[in-house]
């Protein structure tokens, strides 16, 4: 007899994508499947891609060649090996995928996940392409995950709350890929969250391409903000931590910055990408804000939470993009101080306004993203420093590489390296910082936690649900 058949997914690109590969693995586990690590024992694999820039959309076709080898491989012993594409390159380019990859057995693109049992019963005996934007709402039918795959997920999970975009940056291909912003019902969210929790989730984030454009329907049957939504979640029993990502700087409203100062459970860190410091190319970006618009923003959600931390991202190389506009972005870099950030090079996105305008030239992209990514760095590292010596509550999330060491993260998203036991993964702990290193921190637990410590004492619940 046969055993389950195995599936194989790999996530290209952003934080929503993650979420999708396990919704698409969670729809495909009652019919069958278990996922492994291990693609060379799959009988499906799914490429869940990314089409934010060139590079990531090219990978798509690397990563098809080694799958071509793993299906003959496979096909040598006898197996068929199931392919398929899903996200955003599916998407803008499903029938090109077809054509330049035979070893594709099926193209999905993120609206249709849903369908997956059907159109993987489909591409049995035909090549199949699904990028359609169905009338049905995908949520209503993707498959919730059974506790045991909760829990081999870890402690901390992200929630799809808003998807798609309406806002148009001339840059991007998002309202293109993921269609018109969609907010998903409070009570849905809650109870996928509930769900998260009871399995021993402690910290969640909120995901969406512009999350803080949500406006789900609320139990009253009105569309209700993120903050009112933060607020609600933040009374689930057992999540101590909540964060959201990413957000635009005009959909900040007041109430949101109210939230940073009203719940405690709010961690103090947020994604605020600004992509220029340069009036001129923000107004070509179709961003609707100024620079001066933006510091007044972050002035006020200092104000707000003062011990928050800031990250943002930023586009070098945008078509246009002079000396001085790029001067202006160091600048606004130097001046909020962030304590991260990424930075890419622009790359031209068919479709997009963007990529008819005159382009920058290659080598002066690459010497501004060195020049950029060098006082990130520097920025990144005094933010790292300024923790040594402090106290700060880390959420243990799984073992680290050497013996008896656990790896966390700070209320500011900073990996934790620290030895403790492993019963603790899972708790919130007090972890002294001794050492920054350039990605990680490195700490010991408190002196009230080293002995005798047990995981129910440590788990005290560090949510201090607002209002
Ligand atoms: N919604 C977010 C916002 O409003 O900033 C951004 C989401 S996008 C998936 C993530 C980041 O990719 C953007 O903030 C931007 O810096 C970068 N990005 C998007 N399109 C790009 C392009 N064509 N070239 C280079 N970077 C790009
Ligand atoms: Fe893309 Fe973000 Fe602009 Fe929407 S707000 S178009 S996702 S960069």
């Amino acid at each position: 007899m046969s055993g389950p058949r195995k599936l194989h997914v790999k996530s290209f690109g952003c934080q929503m994508n993650v979420y999708d590969s396990h919704r698409m693995a969670d729809t495909l586990a009652p019919e069958g499947f278990v996922e492994t690590d291990v693609p060379d024992e799959a009988d499906l694999v799914i490429l869940n891609t990314c089409h934010i820039r060139e590079k990531a959309a090219e990978k798509v076709y690397s990563e098809l060649g080694r799958v071509r080898q793993l299906k003959e491989a496979a096909a040598n012993e006898g197996r068929r090996l199931m392919v398929a594409v899903a996200g955003c390159v599916a998407q803008a380019e499903g029938s090109e995928i077809l054509r330049r990859a035979p070893v594709v057995d099926l193209v999905v693109g993120p609206q249709s996940y849903h369908r997956l049992p059907g159109l993987l019963a489909r591409a049995g005996s035909e090549r199949v392409l699904d990028t359609e934007f169905p009338v049905e709402d995908k949520f209503d039918f993707l498959a919730a995950p059974g506790r045991e795959q909760i829990r081999a997920r870890g402690v901390s999970a992200f929630v799809t709350v808003q998807e798609g975009c309406d806002r148009f940056c001339s840059f991007c291909v998002v309202p293109y890929t993921r269609g018109a912003e969609i907010s998903r019902p409070v009570e849905k969210i809650v109870a996928e969250v509930e769900r998260l929790a009871d399995a021993g989730v402690r910290e969640v984030t909120l995901i969406g391409q512009n999350v803080n454009a949500y406006h789900g329907e609320g139990p009253d049957v009105r569309p209700w903000t993120l903050a009112a939504l933060l607020h609600r979640l933040a009374r689930v029993a057992g999540i101590a931590r909540l964060r959201y990502t990413t957000s635009h700087p005009r959909d900040m409203d007041e109430s949101l910055i109210a939230a940073h100062r009203d719940l405690g459970c709010l961690m103090p860190y947020l994604h605020l990408p600004l992509q220029s410091g340069s009036d001129r190319i923000l107004a070509a970006m179709n961003r609707r804000h100024t620079r001066a618009d933006y510091l007044d923003l972050v002035a006020r959600v200092r104000a707000a939470r003062p011990d928050l931390a800031l990250s943002s991202d930023f586009i070098v190389g945008f078509p246009g993009e002079t000396e001085e506009d790029f001067r202006a972005t160091i600048g606004i870099v130097e001046d909020v101080g962030y304590a991260g950030a990424f930075s890419f090079k622009y790359s031209p996105r068919p479709g997009t306004p963007a990529a008819a305008m005159e382009q920058v030239s290659e080598d002066v992209k690459a010497q501004r993203l060195r020049r950029l990514q060098a006082v990130i760095d520097r920025r990144q590292a005094h933010f790292n420093a300024a923790c040594v010596g402090k106290t700060v509550d880390v959420l243990l999330e799984k073992r680290g590489r050497r013996h008896g060491q656990l790896v966390g993260r700070s209320p500011y998203l900073q990996p934790v390296q620290v030895i403790a036991p492993a019963s603790l993964i899972g708790a919130i702990v007090p972890v002294t910082i001794t050492e920054a290193g350039t990605n990680s921190l490195f700490g010991d637990l408190a002196p009230s936690m080293r002995v005798g410590e047990t995981r129910a004492a440590a788990a005290r619940p560090l949510a201090t649900a607002g209002a």
